[in-house]
């Protein structure tokens, strides 16, 4: 079936409430750009992306300037082919970065399109192995107060979560151990706790914190340090009493190989928006189990919980902030801590284009 069609529109969708990560610093929305690809028959894929605010012109101008010629009157169920003429097309700016985005955005529409034509959920096309796949509050909130995140931490609960994620960065290791000590007593011991760093710490800080957050039986400590010190990250999970997460700042797969070869993580969190599509994070899943492994996600919810239920070693799928619930058909159910994957054809969802369009920036 030819591509007709290629429609790229991107927007700044404003955030309920501010939020804070170390590295991102203050955060009141996100940039987004979705793919609407139609082929000769009329059936319509749709893709998206997302980054922060300000960034989705430059990414829509990638896929408008060099991959739309590429896509328009081929084949669109040649998603390997399609994906490496946009990585050719790409590479000498590319292999990573905004080209990864980009890319990401063009291959969740192909998929999607491919799951519409042959009317079946990805999960299954992608090979099908659970459609409930533990989730996990990912919360952003470096800038609340200790009572507000254990409010939120309470409203999670209620909202049928078995585990929450929080943030670390603050002024001093010994005030995250406080909110940390906070959280944990709040929630009990039942309940699952992570904790993300967002890149806050050199090395010998991090190992530090590692071996101090040890008494709060963290399910992992996520990007305690760059994301691309891959010998860093191996230190850690070698030295420190904490297990480590990493992945929604690798970009390729080639990355993810790298930190795997030097055994630097627990629990890879691959992005498809950020790695590229639907086609590298299934190559990144599968190298993973091939590592004896586990599969998390990172943002994306509504997606990913697609992808991960199509993976045997899929462990958890973050439920994130940028969330996109208010502006699509059929949102994320959450059953008893499970997310659980929709049987409708492709992703599952159509975006309420109308709803975003007060949001639209090209
Ligand atoms: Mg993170």
């Amino acid at each position: 079936m030819n591509i007709k069609n290629v429609e790229i529109l991107a927007y700044t969708v404003p955030l309920k409430e501010p939020v804070k990560a170390y590295a991102a610093g203050l955060m009141t929305g996100f940039g987004m750009v979705i793919v609407k690809i139609t082929d000769e028959n009329g059936n319509i894929g749709q893709g998206y992306t997302t980054m922060h605010s300000n960034q989705e012109l430059a990414i829509a101008r990638i896929i408008e300037d060099t991959f739309k010629p590429i896509l328009l009157n081929n084949d669109s169920s040649l998603i390997e082919f399609l994906w490496k003429q946009m990585w050719k097309q790409t590479h000498y700016a590319g292999r990573g970065g905004p080209v990864s985005f980009a890319i990401a955005a063009v291959d969740a529409a192909l998929w999607d399109l491919m799951g519409q034509r042959v009317k079946q959920p990805l999960w299954k096309l992608l090979g099908g192995y659970s459609s409930k796949v533990k989730v996990y509050a990912g919360n952003i909130d470096l800038n609340f107060s200790i009572e507000k995140i254990l409010d939120n931490a309470s409203r999670n609960i209620e909202q049928g979560y078995k585990a929450i994620k929080m943030r670390l960065g603050r002024e001093t290791l010994k005030e995250d151990l406080q909110r940390v000590e906070a959280v944990r007593n709040h929630i009990g011991d039942s309940m699952e706790l992570m904790a993300d760093a967002n890149e806050a710490w050199r090395v010998d800080q991090a190992l530090k914190a590692s071996n101090e957050l040890a008494n709060f039986n963290l399910t992992w400590l996520e990007e305690p340090i760059t994301p691309d010190d891959y010998r860093g990250y191996a230190y850690l999970k070698n030295n420190g009493a904490t297990p480590l997460a990493s992945g929604e700042n690798l970009h390729t797969l080639k990355e993810f190989q790298e930190l795997f070869y030097y055994n630097g993580v627990d629990f890879p969190e691959p992005d498809y928006t950020t790695c590229g599509g639907f086609t590298p994070f299934m190559k990144i899943a599968k190298l993973a189990e091939a590592y004896n492994l586990p599969v998390m996600s990172h943002g994306a919810h509504d997606v990913h919980i697609q992808l991960l239920a199509a993976c045997p070693n899929a462990a958890y799928m973050e439920v994130h902030a940028f969330g996109i619930e208010d502006y699509i058909s059929n949102p994320l159910k959450i059953e008893n801590g499970f997310g659980v994957a929709s049987d409708l054809p492709g992703i599952g969802f159509e975006f309420d284009l109308g709803k975003l369009k007060q949001y639209k920036t090209n």
